[in-house]
């Protein structure tokens, strides 16, 4: 009522007719911003589901994730552990599956036919230091790609073998302090792994670094990312942020 009063001069309607229009959108922002790390964007965030809780350093890496994504923003990161998270009907729920560490079985055959169907149906998957897990399981092996067979340790170069790709687009070549996992590579996907990047020391010429499209699906797996001081290696970190991306069919964002 009072705007349409003022409004009828006509010198000083716009002034006063936007005023309380912008106080409006000033106030609506301010009740806004409060809440918006719960709110905002939720359906655009990449929703991770953290699969960890068997052997190594699971706690430390769920630490040093949490904080790595938070900082980069655009992740939904669920810690999860449960493998039951990984049947059908719980998995579709997430952009991305991330496998960190070694030992574990299945403990339902309901969870490695979810896990599977999940990549068939399009899913992405990202392993770290991940090949020495589900040992019993061919599928996770045939997903996976390469099965761990031994590892050297201490400072290494890592060298690409492919700079095209869009994980590795730009990356030069580093040295990082690690163990040096070597795998065997299944029988049925050996042909269909793309090879990304490999140790380059000495004897140790062996991948380390690969993509493998598996039905719909995408999986990226490093058997780097021993430890802490692993992680904290800048082209590990960026590598890990690029991957989680490409595997869910998003652009490539690098860390900030
Ligand atoms: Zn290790």
């Amino acid at each position: 009522m009072v705007f349409n009063k003022l409004g009828r001069f006509t010198t000083y309607s716009i002034t006063l007719t936007m005023n309380p229009l912008l106080y409006c959108l000033a106030a609506g922002l301010l009740f806004l911003i409060p809440f918006s790390p719960l709110y905002a964007d939720d359906h655009e965030k990449l929703k991770v589901l953290y699969m960890g809780g068997r052997g190594h350093d699971s706690p430390g890496y769920e630490k040093f994730l949490t904080a790595f994504l938070a900082d980069q923003g655009g992740f939904d990161l669920v810690i999860s552990n449960k493998l039951d998270d990984l049947r059908t009907g719980t998995i579709e729920k997430y952009d991305v599956v991330l496998f960190f560490g070694s030992g574990g079985d299945f403990t339902d055959p309901a969870q490695e036919k979810g896990f599977e169907n999940y990549l068939k149906n399009g899913g992405g998957v990202v392993g770290i230091h991940a090949t020495d897990a589900f040992k019993k399981s061919d599928v996770y092996w045939k997903i996976f790609g390469g099965q761990f067979i031994g590892h050297g340790g201490g400072t290494f170069p890592i060298e690409f073998t492919d700079t095209t790709h869009p994980i590795t687009k730009g990356m030069k070549g580093f040295e990082i302090t690690d163990e040096s996992y070597r795998d065997k590579f299944h029988p049925a996907t050996i042909d269909k792994l793309h090879h990304l990047g490999r140790i380059n020391r000495g004897n140790e010429k062996h991948s380390m670094i690969w993509v493998h499209e598996y039905g719909k699906g995408r999986l990226f797996s490093t058997g780097l990312g021993h430890d802490e001081k692993a992680w904290s290696n800048p082209a590990l970190q960026k590598l890990t942020l690029r991957a989680l991306r490409w595997v869910a069919r998003k652009p490539i964002k690098d860390p900030k």
